[in-house]
């Protein structure tokens, strides 16, 4: 069986965070791994606490986990601090170069709670630098390359800063939470030359009012394509038409946002 690596906070709701990175992982017929950096006390309404998990234990979860097994894709999610994310790079000293590492840089949650303390975004990019693929949406985009993300033309600019100056391999820029058309942008290094590709995927807004998690879901179905062998733009596209049907299937449980019921 293939496998995949989450290393997330903790939802209680199962609608994000680690808990719903391991269900992503199932459905698309892997084992998952599990690495828990912050627990939240939340419910469908928003977040009402975090707690980070000690530092050093994160790196002893990592180093223990990767001395033993090694997945065959990484994702990682939210990181509530500095210490976490410096320990979650050194931990990954142990992962092996073949396998593609997904970062979505959790920065907030959509009720505005922080998610990751603002002294930890030059650690943050920092990490980037060692992954396959980020996937910020516009807010993430505009905070970490420090670019006005209003235009198309702007979001084209911040795509290729993540890439060329900030050295992730890929960097898909998701514009779901814009005013305008809901498409996503995906930058690629092109092999040994210092050029960057960019590829624009429409999207389609449904009807649907606040959906809980969909950035996870997106992030965690891209790392599992990738465990698949799936070659990066393939990934990216599969793990959009997974989102997409999610969303054409909403559910609505507790008395907040309503809950993404997988294809
Ligand atoms: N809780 C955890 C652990 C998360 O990782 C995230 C998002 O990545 C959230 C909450 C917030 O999810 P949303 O903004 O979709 O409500």
């Amino acid at each position: 069986m293939r496998t995949a690596l989450s290393i997330a906070g903790s939802d209680p709701t199962g609608g994000a965070g680690l808990q719903a990175d391991l269900q992503v992982f199932r459905h698309f017929d892997l084992h998952g791994y599990g690495v828990i950096t912050a627990l939240t006390v939340q419910d469908s309404r928003g977040v009402r606490s975090v707690h980070p998990v000690f530092p050093s234990v994160v790196l002893d979860q990592l180093r223990v986990l990767l001395d033993d097994i090694q997945p065959h894709s990484v994702k990682i999610g939210m990181l509530a601090t500095d210490d976490v994310v410096r320990n979650v790079a050194l931990g990954l000293d142990r992962l092996g170069a073949d396998a593609p590492v997904v970062l979505d840089p959790v920065l907030a949650a959509s009720d505005n709670t922080i998610l990751l303390e603002r002294r930890a975004w030059p650690a943050l990019r920092e990490l980037i630098a060692r992954t396959t693929l980020v996937t910020p949406n516009l807010a993430e985009a505009r905070a970490l390359t420090e670019t006005d993300v209003s235009t198309a033309g702007g979001i084209e600019s911040a795509a290729r800063l993540l890439v060329a100056e900030i050295g992730a391999a890929g960097a898909l820029l998701k514009g779901g939470h814009r005013d305008g058309p809901p498409n996503d942008l995906l930058a690629l290094r092109c092999d040994g030359a210092s050029t960057v590709a960019l590829h624009w995927f429409e999207g389609e807004r449904l009807p649907v009012g606040p959906v809980h998690g969909t950035g996870c879901a997106l992030a965690s179905a891209i790392t599992a394509c990738l465990a698949h062998g799936d070659p990066l733009l393939e990934a990216v596209q599969r793990g959009r038409e997974f989102v997409a049907k999610a969303l054409s299937k909403v559910e609505s449980r507790g008395g907040g946002a309503s809950f993404l019921v997988y294809p």
